[in-house]
């Protein structure tokens, strides 16, 4: 394509946003949340619409109005495409499995071609498109919105006070001995290298934190880099003694620190966020059950605090970086095939308790959003024996076919009582063939609906 072409491109783009036909739509939560596989469902259930009945929410498909779907070439060159076809492959091979989770931004480009429903264009055109983007980033990034507003001094303070906390402690022993050596040793001469030393130790303490379920973790590339593996602009750590820093480290620790709130936090949100139209949250609620109450807590802590990002209303921040155009977020519990159908509701009902206060700031903001249970790629099968028990088949790691009792979800926060007696639930995996698209899945077709319903009127 010509430089001229993409011009024209791209201008048709803007064109399009302006006349409500082009939907960036993003898809976020935090590592192992379920985006690869609930994007890999998304495509699967709109480039096969026409051939499946698994869709019966989805009005443009119902009402036969859908002319179908198809994926395109985006115009941003400058972002990775979202690998649908090497995942379906994953999920359809001779010996099937789960595909790479996201480790960076990637995005994928579909025409939706549909009969618009009523109206002026009902009459005058036969058929409208739609270009939605699907845009796939990880959680963790929106985790370091608060360093813009804090001071490489500040940001240190709040650091300390949470390797304070027994796990953290433990886990960062090794690495705070190290740091005080160094600190002792501390030379003008060889600055660099032990800075880059101790920043490279800090992030295996992060990736130990990460095994360990805790997911507040900053700054946000060290455990999920994207572009960034192997960068120097990631060569700092929050100071962690109550010693001041050595005099040949402070300059250089408040520079870099300095440089990954300018050159890596806010380009994101400039260069990415800022152009996000409707965003979609998804939340492993089932396994941060199965993990235990401390984890659940600090799920619940992560997501509210990744969620700062969708609402602008105290947020001046936010404000200054961009104007805000999300206008529709979507909360999804995912996973939703390792339970009854009979709990989905209860699943849903979970999530809004923990997201009760930052879906409080998008209601104040009028961002309209709403709750939802889905599976991206449902793995079992549901059964009623004749003696009333529901049960879950599905295939398990070692590809053997097992079934187990559904198992319980709470609809509240679980009390102590609870916990102790804990949650465990199934992990299937995929057993597909190609023969079997479009995949199943569970609700996509009611998430479809909320987010691009109004746009295919
Ligand atoms: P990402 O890190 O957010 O991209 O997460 P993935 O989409 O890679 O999902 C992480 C893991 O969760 C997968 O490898 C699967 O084991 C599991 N998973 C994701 N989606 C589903 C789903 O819809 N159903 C089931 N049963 N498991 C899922």
């Amino acid at each position: 394509m010509s430089r001229f072409q993409k011009l024209q491109h791209q201008t048709r783009d803007v064109i399009h946003r302006g006349f409500d036909r082009h939907i960036r739509l993003a898809v976020t939560g935090l590592s192992g949340a379920g985006k690869t596989a609930l994007i890999t469902g998304i495509l699967e259930q709109l480039l096969y619409a026409n051939e499946t009945q698994q869709l019966p929410y989805f009005k443009v498909k119902q009402q036969q109005r859908l002319n179908g779907c198809r994926l395109h070439t985006s115009s941003n060159w400058q972002v990775s495409r979202f690998d649908y076809e090497g995942a379906i492959d994953c999920l359809t091979t001779d010996v099937p499995r789960w595909p790479q989770s996201t480790r960076d931004v990637s995005e994928i480009r579909v025409e939706i071609k549909y009969k618009p429903h009523r109206g002026l264009a009902g009459r005058v055109l036969d058929t409208r498109k739609l270009t939605l983007d699907l845009i796939d980033y990880p959680g963790e990034w929106l985790l370091d919105l608060p360093l813009l507003q804090l001071s490489y001094d500040e940001w240190s303070q709040q650091q300390q006070r949470l390797l304070k906390a027994e796990l953290r402690h433990k886990l960062a022993e090794s690495w705070l001995t190290k740091v005080q050596t160094a600190a002792n040793a501390a030379s003008e001469d060889k600055a660099e290298q032990q800075l880059r030393e101790l920043a490279s130790g800090y992030r295996t303490f992060l990736r130990q934190c990460r095994e360990q379920k805790l997911l507040l973790l900053q700054p946000g590339r060290m455990v999920l880099p994207g572009e960034l593996e192997g960068a120097p602009a990631l060569e700092f750590f929050p100071w962690p003694l109550s010693q001041a820093i050595p005099d040949a480290w402070a300059k250089r620790l408040r520079e870099k620190y300095r440089y990954y709130q300018q050159h890596v936090v806010t380009p994101f949100y400039q260069k990415y966020f800022k152009h996000f139209n409707r965003q979609v949250v998804l939340v492993d609620v089932l396994q941060a059950l199965q993990n235990g109450e401390h984890h659940f807590a600090e799920l619940q802590l992560a997501i509210n605090e990744l969620m700062k990002s969708f609402s602008y209303g105290n947020n001046s921040l936010l404000k200054r970086l961009m104007s805000p155009v999300i206008d529709k977020v979507a909360l999804v519990a995912t996973k939703a095939d390792s339970i009854a159908p009979q709990d989905h509701q209860k699943l849903t009902e979970l999530l809004r308790v923990m997201t009760q206060k930052q879906r409080q700031e998008l209601q104040f903001d009028q961002i309209p959003h709403q709750v939802f249970s889905v599976a991206g790629i449902a793995t079992s099968q549901i059964k009623k024996l004749s003696n009333g028990t529901t049960v879950l088949d599905g295939i398990n790691e070692n590809r053997e076919f097992v079934r187990v009792g559904a198992p319980e979800v709470p609809n509240a926060i679980p009390t102590a009582a609870d916990w102790q007696q804990g949650y465990i639930y199934p992990q299937f995996y995929p057993g597909f063939t190609a023969q079997n698209s479009p995949l199943p899945h569970i609700r996509l077709d009611q998430l479809l609906e909320y987010v691009l319903g109004d746009k295919l009127k």
